[in-house]
């Protein structure tokens, strides 16, 4: 993982409210990926497909992709996609949009934190075979520090694309460069775009760990 987020959490790919401040979504643009997400062009707005009906214990003939995604159980209660559908309706009516931590599958088994979002709009479209949700989220400016604290979403966190993450990844062998440890990595630009560093490009960005990592920006400050 490459923040400190509990394992746990990760079983399921959306979860609204996982806690008390932020909903948390896991995405994937990779080709054998289960669902259709994607980034716009624009660099900032995501495209997230809800999800669909879950399979039928050892029903093998079962299968969830040519079932309209629902947005409640047969019990009645929301889905996931219900409750991200009911967050949307209260942004429209007024309400601050809902946050939601956003995390993208960068390689098999690797995590990378891509920033907080804003849920601001739903829509369902037909794929062919079915009816499917893609919500629509946009690059929050503020986020939720691990004690919880709401602060500005720094810009190194986001404008670091997927293609420049897997480069580094593999370049520094999931390890932090400093000291080697594979826990709590971050992905580091080398100088803060403050100071006129430029993104994109696997040269200034690094794998560090959290310690070394908050090291080098109490350097900075
Ligand atoms: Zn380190």
């Amino acid at each position: 993982m490459c923040d400190a987020e509990e394992e746990q959490t990760l079983q399921r790919g959306m979860n609204y409210r996982i806690n008390t401040l932020y909903s948390l979504i896991l995405m994937s643009q990779r080709s054998n990926a289960p669902y259709n997400d994607k980034v716009h062009d624009d660099g900032v707005t995501i495209e997230y497909e809800g999800h669909d009906v879950p399979r039928r214990g050892r029903d093998y003939a079962h299968n969830p992709k040519t079932e309209d995604q629902p947005s409640k159980t047969p019990m009645g209660s929301y889905t996931q996609n219900g409750l991200f559908v009911k967050a949307v309706e209260e942004y429209k009516k007024g309400k601050q949009p809902e946050l939601v931590k956003v995390y993208e599958k960068i390689l098999s088994g690797v995590w990378s934190l891509k920033g907080f979002f804003d849920l601001i709009d739903y829509k369902i479209i037909h794929d062919g075979k079915r009816n499917v949700y893609r919500f629509i989220l946009k690059l929050s400016d503020q986020q939720i520090d691990n004690s919880g604290k709401s602060e500005v979403q720094p810009e190194h966190t986001r404008v670091i694309p997927t293609e420049i993450k897997k480069g580094v990844w593999k370049r520094d062998g999931g390890k932090c460069v400093m000291c080697g440890d594979t826990k709590n990595l971050h992905f580091d630009h080398d100088l803060p775009f403050s100071r006129g560093g430029t993104s994109l490009t696997a040269k200034n960005v690094r794998l560090l760990c959290m310690k070394h990592n908050l090291q080098k920006s109490a350097k900075i400050e």
